[in-house]
């Protein structure tokens, strides 16, 4: 059956677009994960329709990832299709204030291209190290802005595998949540508007943004960004950082020190490492301040 798949994937999409066995850590920034079943890496819209069709009528689970930055796969990997949406979709036009751009493209290109072009309103995003389509998912946001600010629009593969266009308002666009995570749609273009602005403003808001995550956040370790969401009234990494859990550690998986918010992998830690440090730092947190920390990272093949 394996076989059978596979030959139909590579007859949908073409040879070099589907791998079979692929180790997930290659593909999230935590570089941890076993293998998912199939990899598969289409080029436009039309592909994702077929892959998914056919994963639906073999009864085949799948999963969309973007640039895996948000992402902790089990170490048992994924039985199923990981459908990437990558490089390979990343086409990308400015006319006036608005960017239009397929969901493959990295954040920093976004911002780089509207720096470019003199455009403001897009800097806070430049060092989050996801995807267009990963980021409008997530509502990814820093430093004060959030996608739902310059979103005018998206179009996206919905259930029944329609291409729809969908604007801002109807994506009911939340704290790290979407409609797209709700109704499993697939972002496959996104459309948004940015303001005239003074290129050496927008460079140096930049600047000074990548300096403070230098400086903050633990980007010389693999992890997935921020661990847990805001809980509302708190900041997580500051009530994990009063408990004393700076630098705990559970096999390789360790709560960094420099930022409590942020599981980083010290080398060679397991999804299972990650997982039982999340519950040990839920677990603690429960018991000193009554507050429940609710995992911000999206979790793959697990039961
Ligand atoms: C060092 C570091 C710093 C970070 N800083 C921030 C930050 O400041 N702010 C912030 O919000 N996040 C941050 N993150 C987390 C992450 O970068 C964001 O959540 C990002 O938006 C995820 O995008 P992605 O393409 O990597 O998505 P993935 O991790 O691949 O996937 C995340 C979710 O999006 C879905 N998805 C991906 N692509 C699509 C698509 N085309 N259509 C529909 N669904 C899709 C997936 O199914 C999954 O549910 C950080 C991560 C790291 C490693």
């Amino acid at each position: 059956m394996r076989e059978e798949i596979s030959k139909k994937f590579q007859e949908i999409l073409g040879e070099n677009q589907v791998i079979c066995r692929e180790p997930m850590n290659r593909h999230t920034t935590f570089r941890i994960g076993g293998p998912a079943d199939y990899f598969l890496t289409p080029e436009s819209a039309e592909e994702i329709r077929a892959v998914i069709g056919y994963c639906r009528e073999v009864k085949l689970p799948y999963f969309v990832l973007g640039n895996g930055s948000n992402l902790l796969v089990s170490d048992d990997g994924f039985r199923g299709a990981v459908i990437q949406i990558d490089h390979r979709m990343q086409e990308l036009t400015v006319e006036g204030c608005e960017i239009r751009a397929q969901a493959g493209v990295l954040l920093s290109k976004v911002a780089a291209t509207a720096r470019d072009h003199s455009l403001t309103g897009f800097e806070f995003a430049s060092g989050i190290p996801g995807t267009l389509g990963g980021g409008v998912s997530m509502n990814a946001g820093a430093y004060g802005g959030e996608l739902k600010d310059v979103l005018v629009s998206v179009r996206v593969l919905d259930r029944d595998l329609q291409l729809r266009s969908l604007p801002v308002e109807e994506l009911d666009l939340g704290y790290r949540h979407s409609r797209i995570q709700d109704e499993e749609m697939i972002v496959t273009d996104v459309t948004l508007r940015l303001d005239e602005g003074r290129q050496e403003d927008i460079v140096s808001r930049m600047n000074e943004l990548r300096e403070a995550r230098t400086l903050k956040q633990p980007l010389e370790f693999p992890s997935a960004g921020s661990t847990f969401k805001r809980p509302e009234g708190y900041f997580a990494g500051k009530l994990i950082m009063d408990a004393g859990l700076a630098g705990f550690c559970v096999g390789d998986a360790q709560v960094s020190e420099k930022h409590c918010g942020f599981v980083i992998n010290r080398g060679s830690a397991t999804a299972g490492d990650v997982c039982e440090l999340i519950e040990r730092v839920q677990e603690t947190i429960r018991e000193k301040d009554g507050v429940q920390l609710e995992p911000e990272i999206r979790f793959l093949g697990f039961d």
